[in-house]
């Protein structure tokens, strides 16, 4: 496969984010439910804000199961993305839209990553997406194997860990993308 800024990347081109480990650092063996639990990952609003200015459209599919399991409401989200939208558009970035998955990892749901409900919603939101002319960057191979089902490139997201991964292009965070895509 071409280096990823060798595939012509422009408006016609969809971004799909996860979020937790991609925008916001995880938290290990808890979920982040108020805003003051919030960390943004060092260059997140600066790489988005490029993003912007390269993809027709951006949207994060997200994981929460915390929300499945009584441990939040979907109010104490809309709560949160609200917060990282509003920091991204301090930045001049642009978030179309957040899809989430409230269901339970052993639920089955084929909504919730890796299965492809949440791009399935997406594509009848924003007919133009295309799935061939779209990125997903994740930080689990969960998010790699949601990407590849659809037909899309697809980026894992090291956080300086070591790992194997299906993806088609590893970087060590949003910012080492936006960086190299800058180049192109
Ligand atoms: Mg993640």
């Amino acid at each position: 496969m071409a280096k990823l800024n060798e595939l012509n990347i422009d408006k016609s081109w969809t971004l799909f984010l996860d979020r937790d480990g991609v925008i916001n650092h995880q938290i290990i063996n808890d979920y982040v439910k108020e805003v003051h639990e919030i960390k943004i990952i060092d260059g997140v609003p600066q790489a988005v804000q490029q993003f912007t200015q390269l993809f027709g459209r951006i949207v994060i599919v997200t994981n929460q199961q915390g929300i499945g399991k009584g441990l939040m409401t979907e109010d104490d989200l809309h709560h949160l993305n609200g917060f990282m939208v509003n920091l991204i558009e301090t930045y001049d970035g642009k978030i179309d839209k957040i899809y989430f998955a409230p269901q339970l990892a052993t639920s089955g749901s084929e909504y919730r990553k890796p299965g492809i409900g949440m791009g399935l919603h997406a594509k009848k939101d924003f007919p133009e997406i295309d799935f061939e002319k779209s990125v997903m960057i994740g930080d689990s191979e969960g998010d790699i194997e949601f990407g590849t089902k659809l037909g899309m490139k697809t980026i894992m997201l090291k956080n300086n860990r070591n790992l194997t991964t299906n993806a088609h292009y590893i970087f060590e965070n949003l910012w080492a993308v936006a960086k190299h895509l800058s180049k192109q």
